[in-house]
């Protein structure tokens, strides 16, 4: 991978993002993603915060070896603390880390995301928390994506601003991904609900303490909601 070809996973990033956005790309190791999409004139600015000298580093060089040095900028920065008021972002991309970890960036700097109109998230994992996140601090999802990659599956969210609420169901399994049940959906949450059943079983072996009972039952309660979603697919598709 690098600024000119991306991944499948960050190319499908780069497509949720509008044309002509000054785009906030928040762990921006390397700036692959607001060089791609700079170098084909689709953002009018960039910025790629990066709390890591390191990555900042090879931010900093991808800009300078792609002579971008006018459209985007690299800055050390933890989370949203790389927007300043004075840049005009009006979207911002998190890709490639665990929901919760997303999820608390926005949440540490959610003063930074006045004049936002759009996150474009990729969770690795547990994208349920930043769906939780977005309900909570008003921003519905208005866009989701799933695919996969090298044997991974990925998710990909988009928020804007908005009032949305969702059931235990559309918050775990995505309000739209859930209504599309995809292949790779279908695959994503067969492959979770069998590691829910091998953990329940290896639990039952171990003990009957009151803190693995809960724990059981919450698993149970996500098993129970996967068949169902994926029983309706089935019975929609008869
Ligand atoms: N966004 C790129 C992608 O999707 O390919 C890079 C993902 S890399 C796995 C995650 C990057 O996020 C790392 O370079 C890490 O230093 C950075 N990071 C983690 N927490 C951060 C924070 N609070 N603020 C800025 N960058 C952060």
């Amino acid at each position: 991978m690098n600024a000119r070809r991306l991944s499948e996973r960050l190319a499908a990033v780069a497509g949720r993002v509008r044309e002509g956005a000054v785009l906030a790309d928040i762990g921006s190791d390397h700036a692959y993603l607001p060089c791609h999409l700079a170098l084909r004139g689709l953002i009018s600015k960039g910025i790629a915060g990066e709390v890591a000298k390191g990555p900042f580093e090879s931010a900093a060089a991808t800009i300078r070896e792609e002579e971008l040095d006018g459209t985007v900028e690299a800055r050390l920065a933890d989370g949203l603390d790389a927007i300043h008021p004075e840049d005009g972002v009006d979207t911002v991309s998190i890709a490639g880390m665990g929901g919760p970890l997303i999820a608390s960036i926005l949440e540490r700097g959610k003063d930074r995301l006045d004049g936002v109109g759009r996150l474009v998230l990729q969770p690795n994992i547990n994208a349920v928390a930043i769906r939780k996140w977005g309900v909570a601090n008003g921003w519905a999802v208005t866009g989701e994506e799933i695919l996969k990659e090298d044997g991974k599956i990925y998710e990909i969210l988009v928020l804007e601003p908005g009032h949305a609420s969702y059931d235990d169901k559309e918050l775990l399994f995505g309000p739209l991904l859930m209504k599309e049940k995809s292949e790779v959906f279908r695959e994503k949450w067969q492959r979770e609900a069998l590691s829910w059943k091998q953990i329940l079983r290896q639990m039952e072996q171990a003990s009957n303490a009151e803190e693995i009972g809960k724990r059981q039952e919450g698993l149970q309660q996500a098993i129970m909601m996967a068949t169902e979603v994926l029983e309706d697919e089935k019975s929609e598709s008869q």
